[in-house]
């Protein structure tokens, strides 16, 4: 899943405290996560990478019940599409909520979580996921 990277990867990139970064289109002002070179919006390369905000907005979401390999026993879990300020949307799993309290709207503030302990290359897998905003 193209959301997840390696803890050491965020650490080596210098920041102390877990970071989203995403792009930002120099054109339109697109912002997108994860970074990418083109922007979905109106096609300009070289967006730059900024950070984005924690904070959003739950736009839909699904239960998993019958997860991929090496996410079973955890099910279910949410994967939610989520707004955030400024208008960035993140695929991501909700975490600290059950299934049946989460709500479309519902405010939601990014995480840095574990996502698998062992992964085929054998290393763990930590990503950004959403809680419930305090
Ligand atoms: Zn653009």
């Amino acid at each position: 899943m193209v959301w997840v990277e390696s803890a050491p990867r965020a650490w080596r990139e210098g920041t102390r405290r877990y970071r989203l970064i995403g792009g930002k289109c120099p054109s339109c002002g697109g912002l997108v996560y994860p970074h990418r070179q083109v922007c979905p919006y109106c096609g300009r390369e070289g967006l730059e990478a900024v950070a984005l905000p924690r904070r959003g907005r739950v736009v839909t979401y699904a239960v998993v019940r019958n997860p991929p390999r090496g996410f079973e026993g955890r099910e279910p879990y949410v994967i939610a599409v989520v707004e955030l300020e400024g208008g960035a949307r993140v695929l991501a799993q909700l975490t600290d909520v059950r299934p049946e309290d989460v709500r479309v709207g519902m405010e939601v503030e990014a995480v840095f979580r574990r996502y698998r302990e062992q992964s085929p290359s054998g290393v763990i897998e930590y990503g950004v996921k959403f809680r419930p905003a305090i």
